[in-house]
């Protein structure tokens, strides 16, 4: 007997499994030449991908390179890179 049910797509690193399937994740376009894009959030420390788990509505977009400058750090979740 063959069981489907294992065919489950299960995303290890992440402790808290998902309650949504995120298919529609938003990717930044490879054809931007500029420097990417990241999010900030009020409260936090971190600077983000687009998309990340950690990005809330209330996120500000920003350069990289502002971002850094103001002393954000790379979140670890979605480990964006200059
Ligand atoms: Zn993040």
């Amino acid at each position: 007997m063959i069981l489907f049910f294992d065919l489950v797509i299960f995303v290890p690193t992440d402790p808290v499994p998902s309650p949504s399937p995120t298919i529609s994740t938003p990717r930044p376009s490879p054809t931007i030449h500029q420097l990417p894009m990241v999010y900030v959030t009020e409260s936090g420390e971190k600077y983000h991908r687009p998309g990340c788990r950690y990005v809330t509505d209330s996120a500000e977009g920003i350069s990289i390179e502002e971002a850094e400058y103001q002393g954000y750090t790379p979140c670890t979740v979605c480990d964006p890179h200059p």
